[in-house]
């Protein structure tokens, strides 16, 4: 079932200066020029609610949450309980139990990563992932592989940044006990054909996870329609604090997996030789959570909700696709990922330009973008280069930022090469 959010109308006026007023930060100037921020795939700014969201937990809230009787522990239990309802909602998870609050997408991947292999992984099993994949969906599997004797196996991508279906089909077999993915590259901004690959990997009996962190942000993600198992977001690329994210997982699996960490919070009841584990989420939570982090994330997915987030993703996907075109008309600039099925992100080299200098030029200009590997090392090996010069966009962007980053780059090239 969609529920209302999932079904809002892209067509709607998505008003761009509207916007960039709620982000406080977009005002700064940098070197003299006004920041241009491109680089929202590394993280994303706050609008001023979830900021002050944040201000006003540690002035009238701050208390623990599910321990105490008193008012104060009382109100945070309810707005850290409301959050995890908005996270629900805003990701189509059948109930709030299935939503785990974790300080990010990398703390959700090993968690799933440690309480899965403990759960199905035997020696010689096998754990397919793509080639594609941010390094924290590849180093905490490699470190299972490690202690449970398993094999990764990585699933090839095309020149134009695409998992290769048919290869990732040939590498499906009944030793695949774990297939994970990303839903976006944040090094090519490939949107891969997460039902497609997960209807794929279930058929193999395999459990699928899905590394949710540049997605969250440009897309709506149904968790029940792409029917994955997990799925994994951070809530600062998503206008969110640092230090908190989600791991969703279907009922059925959290309830029959161990918990990855021991502590307060997590447990019915402990005796020295027994402890009872809480229900789910809570079994997965243990210690103090992010309090005020979680209730600024469901502040932040109220914020898009707000503004017709479906039509904030149209408003940006124009945005990228003039930033292309103009990107294109510069010679000896390289794109480094053209999948025709595409995101908010563009990764370049121009001739053999050090990405380092043009984006330490661009800085100069007020242009902030990201340099180097992107955290994903591997699909850098794949394309033969160290790094890339990485601009990535958010709703909060223009039209005239583009051409400043477009003036920017032609400058530094000329400059430079
Ligand atoms: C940012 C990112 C991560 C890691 O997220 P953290 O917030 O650093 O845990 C993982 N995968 C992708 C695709 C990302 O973009």
């Amino acid at each position: 079932m969609m529920n209302e959010y999932h079904a809002q109308a892209p067509q709607t006026v998505f008003d761009v200066e509207q916007v960039r007023k709620d982000f406080p930060i977009l005002k700064e100037s940098i070197n003299g020029h006004p920041l241009v921020y491109l680089d929202n795939a590394a993280t994303t700014h706050k609008p001023q609610v979830v900021i002050d969201t944040i201000a006003e937990f540690y002035q009238s809230q701050n208390a623990n949450i599910h321990r105490g009787v008193h008012t104060l522990s009382q109100r945070g239990t309810d707005a850290y309980e409301a959050a995890r309802a908005k996270v629900q909602n805003f990701i189509n998870a059948d109930s709030p139990s299935e939503v785990i609050f974790t300080r990010g997408t990398t703390d959700s991947i090993n968690l799933a990563a440690n309480s899965l292999a403990r759960y199905l992984l035997s020696k010689g099993d096998e754990i397919l992932i793509s080639e594609s994949e941010h390094h924290s969906n590849i180093v905490p599997w490699q470190m299972i592989c490690e202690q449970y004797g398993s094999n990764l196996v990585v699933a090839p991508i095309n020149d134009d940044g695409e998992i290769i279906i048919p290869e990732f089909e040939n590498r499906l077999s009944p030793k695949t006990k774990i297939v994970s993915f990303g839903h976006i590259s944040n090094a090519l901004g490939t949107i891969n054909p997460v039902q497609k690959l997960t209807s794929l990997a279930h058929e193999a009996q395999a459990t699928v996870l899905i590394d949710g962190a540049q997605a969250v942000a440009h897309a709506l993600v149904d968790v029940q329609n792409i029917d994955c198992d997990f799925y994994a977001f951070s809530g600062h690329k998503i206008f969110a604090p640092t230090g908190v994210g989600v791991l969703f997982g279907k009922r059925e699996l959290l309830e029959a997996i161990s918990p990855y960490q021991g502590g307060g919070d997590m447990i019915k009841e402990v005796r020295f030789d027994k402890t009872e584990y809480n229900d789910i989420p809570y079994k997965f939570e243990a210690g103090t959570p992010n309090i005020a982090g979680a209730i600024g994330l469901g502040t932040a997915l109220d914020y898009v909700i707000d503004l017709n987030f479906a039509a904030a993703i149209s408003y940006e996907d124009d945005l990228f696709n003039y930033a292309i075109a103009r990107l294109c008309e510069i010679d000896s600039l390289r794109m480094i990922g053209t999948a025709i099925e595409k995101a908010a992100v563009l990764s370049f080299t121009i001739d053999n330009v050090h990405p380092q200098d043009i984006g330490l030029l661009l800085d100069s200009q007020g242009v902030a973008v990201r340099t180097g590997h992107h955290c994903a090392m591997p699909v850098m090996q794949r394309y033969g280069i160290s790094g890339t010069v990485r601009a990535s966009l958010s709703i909060y962007n223009t039209k005239a930022e583009i051409d400043s980053f477009i003036r920017a780059v032609i400058k530094a090239k000329d400059m430079l090469v």
